[in-house]
């Protein structure tokens, strides 16, 4: 099989052809700054993360965006309330730059720690207010937008008629118009011609922060816009794969496609492949910044190691929608240990004369590229991954040297999923000869079936921030969250 991806502009899934051989432009929608990553935006992320491994796995070169939104995100999608950058910062008494820099320095952190690579650029919104005050005068000066009292209007109903308006996830925008029609105030038809129509540049009230002048007055940019700009600046006027979270199918990415065509004024479909990942939940509901029911990555990561975070996002596909618990986490936690165990037995085995293990690496490679190819299918894929450590384990005696290429083959496969399974977390020095030493001793309680404050020791060893695995060969620790 190739690679198949759903995408949401032709609502089925498709072929994976990157416009030019060998070469795959990725614009992904990121973070607006102004608070820490939660689960639900690293989940995200490392859906993206997935795809650009796989892809570079499949032989392509990818070239890979991810914007930083700094100005723009009204607390409404609707062109309404405050700007979230500029409210945030305004509760801790920061310039609004400030609070950026800091979550930036943060969200880079992060990241890092939570082994997803790079993008190769991270443009911010308000580093290219000159390419998007010229976009704003290109759509209307091509006849798609208009201006009331100073805010600059996308004109959708006449985009729908000249080129459609697909609201990406195969709803119309008459269904949209007939089915919320009714919420449009009359103060809303004063300002705009229609309910639908967005804001690409919004005149800044009084007390406004974050504005900048432009040919229509002090203002600042509509959120769609910055993606528009950025996306065309970098990755050019027809590109590969745009990615964001469900929550972008509507408003955000039909807006942004209508902006890329009347701007650039292309006849191609200017971004071939859409994917939209699903939310992570708390209690059935989404986690947001905004409702405050989040998890942070920076808490978890107090606690948990970041390759358990990443087995439980590879565990769901991408557009489920998947409910965060901290058992959903332990029970990743159980995956990955048995990961890992199968690799250190297979490291500390001596091996014997036997090739049975040789089908099952050929079987497993097969089964994880089909199943990746299928929309990337993680949780099938790690589910391989999973049964291929029970042949590993029967398989013990196999000739060391594939003993070796079962290790790489689930070291690699894993690592397309963001699970780094190397040796690289190092004890602490300092701390490494008191921890033997009282592990030492609570190995001598257990001996003395003395388990109650053998455990206890355990549990308070755990709080501060260790994982101990119990071995045949004794107690093993690590420090939880260091890389
Ligand atoms: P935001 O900072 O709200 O603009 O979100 C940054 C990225 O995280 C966007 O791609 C969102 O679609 C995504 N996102 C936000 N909340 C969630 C969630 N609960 N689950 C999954 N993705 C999310
Ligand atoms: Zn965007």
């Amino acid at each position: 099989m190739s690679l198949h991806l759903y995408n949401t502009l032709t609502n089925k899934k498709e072929l994976f052809k990157p416009i030019q051989e060998d070469y795959v432009r990725i614009y992904s929608c990121g973070q607006t700054i102004y608070d820490d990553v939660h689960v639900g935006n690293a989940r995200t992320y490392s859906a993206w993360d997935i795809l650009n491994r796989y892809l570079k796995w499949k032989g392509y070169d990818v070239f890979h965006i991810m914007n930083i939104t700094d100005v723009g995100h009204l607390t409404d999608d609707a062109d309404q309330g405050e700007d979230k950058v500029e409210k945030a910062a305004k509760k801790e008494k920061l310039e609004p730059m400030e609070l950026v820099t800091r979550q930036i320095l943060l969200f880079y952190k992060e990241i890092e720690k939570l082994n997803i690579d790079f993008a190769d650029i991270y443009p911010r919104a308000t580093g290219h207010m000159v390419e998007m005050i010229e976009a704003v005068k290109k759509i209307l000066k091509h006849g798609y937008a208009y201006e009331k009292n100073g805010t600059i209007y996308f004109n959708v109903m006449k985009f729908e008629k000249d080129y459609g308006y697909p609201v990406l996830g195969g709803r119309k925008l008459e269904d949209l118009l007939a089915g919320e029609g009714g919420r449009v105030s009359e103060d809303e038809l004063k300002e705009k011609n229609s309910h639908y129509d967005f804001a690409l540049w919004i005149k800044a009230d009084k007390g406004h922060m974050m504005k900048w002048p432009s040919p229509w007055g002090e203002g600042y940019p509509g959120w769609h816009l910055e993606c528009s700009v950025m996306s065309t600046k970098y990755l050019g006027k027809v590109f590969d794969i745009h990615t964001g979270g469900i929550d972008h199918i509507f408003p955000h990415h039909p807006n942004e496609r209508a902006q890329n065509i009347t701007m650039n004024k292309t006849d191609e479909e200017p971004i071939k492949y859409w994917l939209h990942s699903d939310f992570i939940t708390v209690n059935g509901e989404k986690m947001s910044k905004s409702k405050g029911n989040f998890y942070t990555i920076r808490e978890l990561l107090e606690e948990y190691e970041p390759e358990a975070i990443r087995t439980l996002f590879a565990s769901t596909h991408y557009r489920s929608q998947s409910d965060f618990s901290i058992s959903s986490l332990e029970e990743a936690e159980k995956k990955l240990e048995r990961l890992r165990n199968t690799i250190r037995k297979a490291k500390e085995s001596k091996g014997g004369d036997k090739d049975n293990l040789l089908r099952a690496i050929e079987n497993v490679k097969n089964e994880f590229e089909d199943a990746m190819d299928d929309d990337l299918n993680t949780p099938l894929a790690l589910s391989k991954l999973i049964q291929f450590t029970g042949k590993i384990n029967n398989n013990l005696d196999s000739k060391p040297n594939i003993l070796d290429e079962a290790v790489i083959t689930l070291e690699e496969l894993a690592g397309i999923l963001g699970i780094d399974l190397s040796e690289k977390r190092e004890k602490s020095q300092d701390a490494a000869p008191y921890i033997d030493f009282i592990l030492e001793i609570r190995e001598k309680l257990r001996k003395e079936k003395l388990y109650s404050i053998a455990d206890e020791i355990r549990d308070e060893l755990q709080k501060k921030g260790l994982a101990i695995e119990d071995t045949e060969e004794g107690a093993r620790w690590y420090i939880k969250g260091k890389t």
